[in-house]
């Protein structure tokens, strides 16, 4: 990925223009994590970066930021620029493109996100990033009560990266956070979300969700049950815990496995019903929440006697001919039936028995 980088910045170069790797690429190279794309900042801008790529995608042009894929790389190449009148909390009203590499990471959010790697392959360091990283620091670039202030998602990228990369917040950023946290109001719940998301996938979850209740900002993130979540295994469980979906967005699937989820929650997990009736990944979810063994739930979903209503070894047609009746809502009576008699081994998957044990049950009532 550097290799591919480098050469893209070889490219600008040559055509004149600055141009240095930075922001999460950088932080995770040197940090020795793997990344899934590479920041670009240059002083080319949006139009004459078009003239150099061919294939370029311009979704948000007024920000300067064009996309180029390449070297099978996603390269996200952002003109330097300056931020004025941060509007809501959130976005600048109007950007200006400038000529200074330093004046552009001026503007960015933590000196571990600062540091670059021009077109040699050599670290460009103009606000001690390095020092920071090696001191495991999350730490403002300039002030950061004013930088919350313009833009409070900083405030949840603070503790996203002090979650994922297990590193501490600087004593500024935490006062800022205690300052600005009532702002988180302001923003989407989408790009609350995506934050959360990350947090939860980390193998630091249960840090991230600390530093939330910690600092309280599970009131103004509006996550009432926060302080409930006791296993961060799984984003979904989290999820399903959190329970709001009412303001945070999510797809109908999701929804749907999560009030599954939660329903599970309250059976046994290792209940041959509860795994028929939730299948095995609902309930691995809400098992692993309680600590119970994902391996003992497989092998218990596996053991089932049947596991679709198709495995049971009668059909409709069987059971009518059996009771000589026409179709009706009798079928379904009598399938959760024998499901229940065939799962808990009470009657064998057979069809004679099967037929048998509903004639026996089934054939006087009409
Ligand atoms: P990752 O890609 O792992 O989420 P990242 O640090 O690369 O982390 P991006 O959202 O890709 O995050 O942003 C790229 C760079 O742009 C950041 O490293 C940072 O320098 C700057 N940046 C991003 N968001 C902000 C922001 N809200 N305020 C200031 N600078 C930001
Ligand atoms: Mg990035």
């Amino acid at each position: 990925m550097l290799d591919g980088a480098l050469k893209l910045l070889k490219e600008l170069t040559e055509h004149d223009y600055k141009a240095y790797i930075v922001g999460g690429f950088v932080r995770d190279y040197l940090l020795g994590i793997d990344s899934q794309d590479v920041d670009i900042a240059t002083n080319a801008t949006p139009k004459e970066i078009k003239e150099i790529f061919s294939d370029v995608f311009l979704p948000t042009e007024d920000y300067g930021s064009v996309i180029v894929n390449k070297y099978g790389v996603r390269f996200e190449i952002t003109t330097f620029r300056k931020e004025f009148n941060y509007q809501n909390h959130r976005r600048p009203d109007e950007i200006q493109y400038i000529d200074d590499l330093y004046q552009d990471l001026l503007r960015r959010d933590f000196t571990i996100n600062t540091i670059c790697i021009d077109e040699n392959g050599e670290i460009v360091d103009f606000l001690g990033g390095r020092d920071d990283l090696e001191r495991r620091l999350i730490r403002a670039v300039g002030d950061a009560d004013e930088r919350f202030e313009q833009d409070a998602l900083r405030i949840l990228r603070a503790i996203r990266f002090a979650t994922v990369l297990n590193f501490q917040l600087d004593s500024e950023v935490v006062e800022a956070i205690r300052k600005h946290r009532g702002l988180l109001k302001e923003l989407s719940f989408y790009r609350k979300k995506e934050e959360l998301d990350k947090m939860f996938a980390s193998g630091y979850a249960d840090k991230g969700i600390d530093l939330l209740l910690e600092y309280h900002l599970d009131k103004t993130l509006e996550l009432k049950n926060l302080s409930k979540v006791e296993n961060t295994n799984s984003v979904i469980g989290i999820w399903s815990v959190l329970n709001v979906e009412d303001i945070y967005p999510f797809s109908n699937n999701e929804k749907e496995l999560m009030a599954n989820i939660r329903a599970v929650m309250t059976l046994n997990n290792l209940d041959p019903m509860a795994l028929y009736e939730y299948g095995l990944y609902v309930n691995s979810v809400a098992g692993e929440m309680k600590g119970i063994d994902k391996k003992k739930i497989t092998e218990s979903y596996n053991r089932l006697t049947i596991h679709f209503r198709g495995d049971l070894a009668v059909t409709s047609e069987e059971i009518m001919e059996c009771l000589q009746k026409k179709p009706g809502e009798y079928l379904s009576d009598i399938y959760e039936d024998i499901e229940k008699e065939v799962l808990y081994r009470r009657l064998p998957n057979e069809k004679q028995q099967l037929l048998t044990y509903i004639r026996k049950n089934f054939a006087s009532s009409s």
